[in-house]
């Protein structure tokens, strides 16, 4: 029997298996640098691994056009990266047919920071997450949940996995089955991911914070709000002066403000199948900008100043919002 006393450290608590290293993890860090005068850019595209086909590959010629005119830096995936039941295997086609094949403007050709959505775990979800991927792939960079550092110190990008916290998932799958190898058990996985996204996000010394997820927090799309994320995840966000929040999961261009807190809730969930037209009421005065169709979003900051604009299909600007840290929110 082990018996402890107070003299007991950190350490020998670790060796003796009575605390668990889990417990003590934090989010793995990536470092991207900014441009030689100071700025940067990227694109952010959600919902699209369907082979080229409901308009993916329109979509992503004109990421390539705007992304040349933007000189983007990297690309984000807001998740549900291919449909219906995200990768077989490492070795499963739809890897090359609905990425590789499809973004392959010279533009594009950046880091793809992305997360999983909700499809994704309807595969096998460890391949997505395999380096054998980004081996025939270099621009793919997948994992469960990460921090990007980019500036440095300009802009930190926390990255949730949020399909775990999403109660249906588990309690009503219908047909569908997860895949939840490295979730279980769910309770202590969702502990550590929310307490890993705290302690960053207070650490966080960067001028803009920005979480990205797949699922909404704020949406009037098919999908609407997600009540978990509300619950769970939004004090987080708001207690430490997140700037934006980003997700994809509804298949539209969204745009939405709180009258309770300064965080801008960003979709861009349409980089293939759209057109859902089932939209909720919402505030009109949140509800700056809601497009039901295709397309993506671009974003340019530098450390003062904040500016995204969204495109459809036809690589159109249909809305445009900025902002700075040094006078306030401007239209
Ligand atoms: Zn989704």
């Amino acid at each position: 029997m082990v018996v402890l006393s107070q003299k007991d450290t950190l350490p020998t608590l670790l060796l003796l298996g009575l605390l668990s290293v889990c417990c003590l993890a934090e989010l793995q860090r990536f470092e991207h640098a900014a441009k030689p005068d100071g700025s940067l850019s990227f694109l952010v595209v959600g919902d699209w691994g369907r082979k080229g086909l409901y308009n993916q590959s329109h979509v992503a010629l004109q990421m390539g056009i705007i992304g040349e005119k933007l000189d983007v830096d990297f690309v984000i995936s807001t998740g549900d990266n291919f449909y219906d039941d995200g990768l077989t295997g490492e070795t499963d086609p739809a890897f090359h047919e609905s990425f590789s094949d499809i973004y392959t403007a010279p533009s594009l050709q950046k880091p793809w920071y992305t997360v999983l959505g909700n499809h994704d775990y309807r595969g096998d979800v460890e391949a997505q997450l395999s380096p054998t991927l980004a081996k025939m792939d270099h621009r793919w960079i997948c994992l469960r949940s990460f921090i990007l550092n980019a500036g440095p110190e300009m802009a930190e990008f926390f990255f949730v996995d949020t399909t775990p916290l999403v109660n249906k998932y588990f309690t009503n799958p219908g047909d569908s089955v997860y895949d939840w190898k490295g979730i279980l058990p769910r309770k202590k996985y969702i502990q550590n991911l929310l307490s890993e996204v705290e302690t960053g996000l207070r650490e966080s010394t960067a001028k803009w914070k920005i979480v990205v997820g797949h699922h909404t927090i704020k949406s009037a799309g098919n999908h609407g709000n997600t009540d978990e994320l509300n619950i769970l995840l939004l004090p987080i966000l708001e207690a430490y002066d997140v700037d934006f929040y980003i997700n994809g999961h509804d298949h539209c261009l969204e745009h939405i403000i709180s009258t309770e807190s300064p965080i801008q809730f960003l979709t861009s969930g349409g980089g293939s199948k759209a057109w859902k037209n089932n939209i909720k009421p919402w505030n009109p005065r949140e509800m700056k900008f809601y497009y039901d169709g295709q397309g993506f979003m671009s974003v340019e900051m530098t450390q003062t100043d904040v500016g995204f604009k969204f495109y459809d299909v036809f690589g159109n600007e249909l809305h445009k919002w900025s902002t700075s840290k040094l006078l306030g929110s401007a239209m």
